[in-house]
């Protein structure tokens, strides 16, 4: 199958689930998430990286692994680095802001808190500095700040058709 139907295919089928104790789905919160990437302009390959950025969610998984990594392979091997590397830091993206902006944590879901603390909690100034060294980290940034926003219930988006040709054109 094309990557572009197996992404399809995926966030239709399984975006019914809740999107991590927020009051939105995985699909909603895919849709929204990629409605705030194509409002700032962004790239090809950054639009279909907020879209798909949880998807290792929607992926059957042991649940040792981390669902940024599962998403992150299955991601690199359909649509290259440059949607995979900004899914794969989102969550190292939420430890950085988490370090360098204050006022980030604070403004953090309480879901989000709770689950930093399993993520491994703020960076330290030595991971922060490491983190700004990784060739995707703004994008990643820019994905995280889409990804803490993108809960809103009842947000009216472009669905998932919209995204067709991006997904055919990486895929
Ligand atoms: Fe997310």
């Amino acid at each position: 199958m094309k990557a572009a139907e197996e992404a399809l295919r995926l966030l239709a089928k399984r975006g019914a689930a809740a999107y991590c104790g927020e009051p939105v789905s995985q699909l909603e919160h895919a849709l929204q998430c990629a409605s705030f990437a194509v409002r700032a302009g962004s790239p090809p390959e950054l639009v279909i990286a907020a879209l798909l950025h949880d998807v290792g969610h929607l992926l059957p998984g042991d649940d040792e692994t981390l669902h940024e990594v599962v998403g992150y392979e299955w991601l690199l091997r359909r649509f290259g680095p440059g949607v995979a590397e900004p899914a794969r830091c989102h969550v190292a993206a939420k430890r950085y802001l988490c370090f360098i902006e204050p006022e980030y944590l604070a403004d953090l879901s309480p879901a989000s808190v709770r689950s930093l603390a399993f993520q491994g909690g703020p960076f330290r100034e030595e991971e922060a500095r490491a983190f700004e060294a990784l060739p995707h980290h703004s994008e990643a940034v820019l994905l995280r700040r889409w990804d803490d926003a993108a809960k809103v219930p009842g947000m009216k988006v472009p669905g998932l058709d919209e995204y067709r040709e991006l997904l055919d054109l990486l895929g």
